[in-house]
């Protein structure tokens, strides 16, 4: 039984209000959805890596001084974190073509783009999450042109620190979304990196065999979806439990 009130429910998560005003409980559901909900499935224990993995990868990003909305993880499938306002803007990084951008300019999947390119998209699941330009997101209000740039300047560290960190355990990180949010302290406006960072926002490519191991096996009825997410989460050292201490360390892959 919950006793917590629910906040909100979205695909793969649920949030509850937290124990302390200003904050909330996020949590992490199995169930899977692509093609804007056209396809959808439970991935077993798909919530506790994902739990564990943006965990990881948000506590990280906070010790580079990248601000996140994450506290601390609270059990299997839940963490705590600062209660945001959304901004309804999905900002996207790719480093590799693959996916829309493949369809959209012709771009054959794995080939490497120019730069990292960003992307916006609006959060609209009714309208399918369209692309959308930064005369769109500042003309409409989504978001201003300060809240913009900063959100840009976060996720270009974002790709670079996480691009990094994937290399030394032998993953490409082809492309990933992140949702950012307003933080109020003090009467004073932080823009802050929000909801979660996992292979369900990311795609992660093993660096030799070009192997997907993201929710493109979801999508793509590749197979394998939980070991794949088992083994981002190895790779990391946050695999839960099953595994003895020295495993828990992230591998050096050369
Ligand atoms: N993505 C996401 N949520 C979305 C759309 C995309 O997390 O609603 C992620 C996706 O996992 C990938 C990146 O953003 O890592 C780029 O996705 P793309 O635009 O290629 O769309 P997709 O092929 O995922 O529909």
């Amino acid at each position: 039984m919950n006793r917590r009130r629910r906040v909100y429910e979205g695909k793969a998560k649920i949030l509850y209000e937290g124990p302390e005003p200003g904050t909330l409980v996020q949590h992490f559901k199995d169930d899977a959805t692509a093609y804007n909900n056209r396809k959808q499935d439970t991935i077993e224990g798909k919530g506790v890596l994902n739990n564990r993995i943006s965990e990881y990868l948000m506590m990280r990003l906070g010790e580079v001084g990248v601000p996140t909305h994450f506290v601390r993880r609270l059990n299997m499938r839940e963490q705590l974190v600062r209660e945001v306002e959304i901004i309804p803007v999905e900002v996207v990084v790719r480093n590799v073509a693959a996916g829309t951008i493949s369809k959209r300019l012709g771009l054959e999947e794995d080939s490497l783009l120019p730069r990292p390119i960003v992307e916006y998209c609006l959060k609209n699941d009714d309208l399918g999450d369209p692309i959308v330009t930064e005369e769109h997101i500042t003309a409409f209000g989504w978001a201003g042109p300060h809240d913009l740039d900063d959100m840009v300047a976060l996720a270009l560290r974002v790709n670079d620190f996480l691009s990094g960190l994937f290399l030394g355990v032998g993953l490409k990180l082809v492309d990933f979304k992140l949702e950012f949010g307003r933080l109020w302290e003090d009467d004073e406006m932080r823009i802050v990196v929000a909801d979660e960072i996992s292979p369900d926002s990311c795609r992660l490519w093993d660096i030799k065999t070009n192997e997907r191991l993201d929710k493109d096996r979801f999508r793509r009825d590749l197979g394998s979806v939980e070991e794949a997410y088992q083994e981002v989460a190895r790779r990391l050292g946050v695999l839960p439990e099953t595994l003895p201490a020295e495993h828990q360390r992230p591998k050096l892959v050369q």
